[in-house]
């Protein structure tokens, strides 16, 4: 039997979601579900992103739906702000 214990499994396999309207954007297997753009602000989905007047963060990259991102990518992991 394994033990969950909780806190002290660190989860790296997890979905990601728009930060303003919580959306799937990308499933557990890191697939791309929606189209959406990673920005110094966190994810934004595209149809958020478009109805956004001023655009003033900046954009690391965009994604297409389908694209598939892999589980190392630092998308998946704690945003280091510098
Ligand atoms: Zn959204």
């Amino acid at each position: 039997m394994e033990n969950f214990s909780g806190d002290n499994v660190y989860r790296e396999k997890k979905s990601l979601h728009c930060d303003l309207c919580n959306k799937l954007l990308v499933d557990k297997e890191g697939k791309v579900k929606e189209e959406f753009l990673w920005t110094i602000r966190g994810l934004i989905c595209s149809k958020h992103y478009e109805s956004l007047d001023e655009i003033s963060f900046k954009i690391y990259k965009r994604y297409n739906k389908g694209q598939k991102i892999s589980e190392s990518h630092s998308l998946f992991k704690p945003v280091k702000i510098s």
